[in-house]
């Protein structure tokens, strides 16, 4: 099967109706005037397309906020989760198939979570062009474009998307149909211009390219006791966040000697996270868990696997109620060679 083709808008729900004989399709949905969230869809009049983040990013179809383990009772483990449910991803957008990778690579790595390798072998993921919105700073990251993470990827070309087929489960699943036409040197060059032009309406930007450096330099900044007395601590960053990905361990036992073990999403911005025994904490106030936060995103996994987990998104910007999370006014601001107004303060103005 050829690689590239071309999709006319009008056939669009065809394309929808081929891609939900794989799985369920999950797209994003308005849920609210300003705000976005994947739910099941079965028509095209009811994907958003313009809906650049959704309050959660797909991470929680692989990785769900929470999940059984196994069941035990007095004998050992009794039943484990079967996975098998096939599901589509449509939408998603290059910031959050880096996202998606940065995953991959935490839960495929040796040993391999066995439920996040088997949920990801059920997952189509079809991703979709965007132009950036005045938190997106995904140029910044490196992540405004991929070249893999996905099955298919749709550009927007006027009337058209253009159709990048790039996985063997993709191309079965697409064979022998009457809306894809294989694309011409027309379509070949609106779908370059696109991409070449959308760099330059990045806004939200730094150009700084040595982020590790510059975060160990400036790790007594004031910046930090600034921000971090106003952190409420409420987790909502990483929870938004592409990448985030700790979690807790519970059991939910029952008196007769039944129970379930489950993990759920957990965040080190909580109190609680680094408290060990002996009562001690390592980052016991909201301060030390900002600024390890801030280092983990743009330092402390660089250092190790040579990959940013942050991809540049915007969501911790646009979810942070106490309106410290504009992390390239902070980026900026510990630079220290130039102003920028905090992002927040630019929205009052408009
Ligand atoms: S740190 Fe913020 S901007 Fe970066 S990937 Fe996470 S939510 Fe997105
Ligand atoms: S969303 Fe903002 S207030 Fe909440 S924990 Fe994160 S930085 Fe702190």
């Amino acid at each position: 099967m050829e690689k590239s083709f071309v999709l006319a808008k009008s056939d669009f729900q065809k394309f929808l109706q081929r891609l939900s004989t794989f799985g369920a399709v999950h797209a994003p949905v308005r849920v609210s005037d300003q705000s976005f969230a994947y739910k099941p869809v079965d028509l095209e009049k009811e994907i958003a397309f313009e809906a650049l983040r959704t309050i959660l990013p797909p991470k929680k179809f692989l990785y769900p906020q929470r999940e059984a383990l196994f069941s035990y009772d007095e004998s050992g483990i009794v039943s484990e989760p079967q996975i098998n449910e096939p599901l589509v991803i449509f939408g998603s957008h290059p910031c959050d198939l880096a996202g998606m990778k940065v995953l991959d690579y935490i839960f495929t790595a040796p040993p391999g979570d066995s439920l996040y390798i088997e949920r990801r072998k059920h997952i189509l993921i079809v991703g979709l062009s965007c132009l950036p919105d005045k938190y997106c700073f995904c140029e910044s990251m490196g992540t405004d474009s991929v070249d893999d993470g996905y099955d298919v990827f749709l550009t927007d070309i006027d009337d058209h998307f253009f159709v990048e087929v790039a996985t063997p489960k993709a191309a079965e699943l697409l064979s022998d149909n009457d809306f894809l036409i294989p694309a011409s040197e027309p379509y070949k060059q609106a779908f370059k211009d696109f991409w070449h032009d959308r760099k330059a309406l990045f806004t939200n930007r730094f150009e700084t390219s040595n982020l590790p450096a510059l975060l160990d330099l400036e790790a007594d900044n004031p910046v930090w006791e600034e921000l971090g007395n106003r952190c409420l601590s409420c987790g909502n960053c990483t929870f938004v966040c592409p990448t985030c990905y700790c979690f807790d361990i519970v059991d939910i036992a029952q008196l007769n000697g039944k129970g379930q073990r489950e993990r759920e999403w957990d965040s080190c911005q909580f109190t609680d996270f680094a408290k060990v025994a002996g009562n001690n904490n390592f980052r016991p106030g909201p301060i030390d868990r900002l600024k390890f936060w801030y280092r983990h995103k743009l330092h402390g996994f660089q250092d190790a696997y040579q990959l940013p987990t942050c991809v540049g998104c915007g969501r911790c910007t646009v979810s942070c109620p106490a309106e410290i999370d504009d992390i390239v006014g902070v980026v900026v601001r510990l630079e220290g060679s130039r102003q920028r107004d905090s992002i927040y303060a630019k929205e009052e103005k408009n």
